[in-house]
């Protein structure tokens, strides 16, 4: 930003040129961090309000780039999709999930964003069924997390897919849920396990009694259909609080735990356990 000396900055856009260049850049680079092995997962708690426990942990990725620091998933994951890298990194998201969730005591489960060229690629069942095959992960363990841009695709395809990870014993939740596309005739013909309310929901709880209708509405709507609910981006106790007494299941967010590296997540499971 440059100042012009009136309390203006101005912003240059870098040229189309230049953001093409840094786009191949990029691709360069994430080709590279896949074979190199350039990824890290995180881990976030998810927290059931309903019987007072800690259930799982979502796994998500982290892109600490030799020269650039950490890249988050939001500015990396759109250009993997576009490029179709992202079915060789969400392998080993899925690879690395079930690994680290195999070394965690009792029945807390992993959960995975899978994106939607991810999700619809032809061997997403043999991938899956291969990772719980090696690191020994209960597949009842695996929730795999899609999000309502997939409705846009190819529904056929969806469906088989959700079908076939389905059988395995595998859960679906759809992420981000009250944001996109999906209508009411989606959700009674997909067999979700799962709806996660998106955080710009959870954000207005304190200031707004129509907040808390949405909640409510969605709560009961999941219960009517048999699908679980959680609530994303909780930041503090007061909208926990108005979570539980709208019937919200889980929670998820800041104020249990920001997302954390596995020996970080190890050492929470024991604090949890202690407690
Ligand atoms: P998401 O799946 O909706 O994940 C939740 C995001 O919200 C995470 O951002 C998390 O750090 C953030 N978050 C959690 N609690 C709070 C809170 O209390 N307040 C606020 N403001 N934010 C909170 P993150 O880790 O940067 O990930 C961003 C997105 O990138 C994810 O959104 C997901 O769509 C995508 N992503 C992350 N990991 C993967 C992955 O392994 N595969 C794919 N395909 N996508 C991924
Ligand atoms: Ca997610
Ligand atoms: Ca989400
Ligand atoms: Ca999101």
């Amino acid at each position: 930003a440059k100042h012009d000396g009136k309390g203006m900055f101005h912003f240059f856009e870098p040229s189309l040129d230049v953001q093409a260049r840094q786009r191949r850049e990029m691709e360069l680079d994430l080709r590279t961090a896949i074979r190199e092995g350039g990824f890290e997962l995180y881990f976030q708690p998810l927290y059931s309000l309903k019987e007072d426990r800690l259930k799982a942990f979502e796994a998500l990725i982290r892109w600490p780039h030799p020269e650039k620091g950490m890249i988050s998933p939001a500015d990396f994951i759109p250009l993997a999709e576009d490029t179709g890298l992202i079915v060789q990194i969400g392998e080993w998201v899925i690879r690395e999930a079930c690994h680290q969730a195999a070394s965690w005591p009792g029945d807390l489960s992993v959960a995975v964003n899978v994106s939607p060229k991810q999700f619809l690629s032809p061997n997403i069942a043999g991938v899956v069924m291969s990772a719980l095959a090696s690191s020994g992960l209960p597949a009842t363990r695996l929730e795999l997390e899609i999000t309502e841009s997939i409705f846009i695709s190819n529904v056929e395809k969806t469906l088989g897919a959700l079908h076939s990870l389905r059988a395995l014993g595998v859960r679906i939740a759809l992420d981000d849920f009250g944001t996109g596309y999906s209508s009411l005739s989606y959700l009674r013909s997909f067999p979700f396990d799962k709806l996660k309310i998106d955080q710009s929901f959870v954000r207005d709880l304190t200031q707004d009694a129509s907040a808390h209708a949405v909640i409510r509405a969605i709560t009961t709507l999941a219960d009517a259909l048999g699908m679980e609910t959680l609530a994303e981006g909780v930041e503090d106790e007061a909208q926990a609080e108005i979570l539980r007494k709208e019937g919200c299941r889980q929670i998820q967010g800041y104020w249990l735990s920001r997302p954390i590296d596995a020996r970080a997540t190890q050492q929470y499971i024991e604090r949890m356990r202690g407690e």
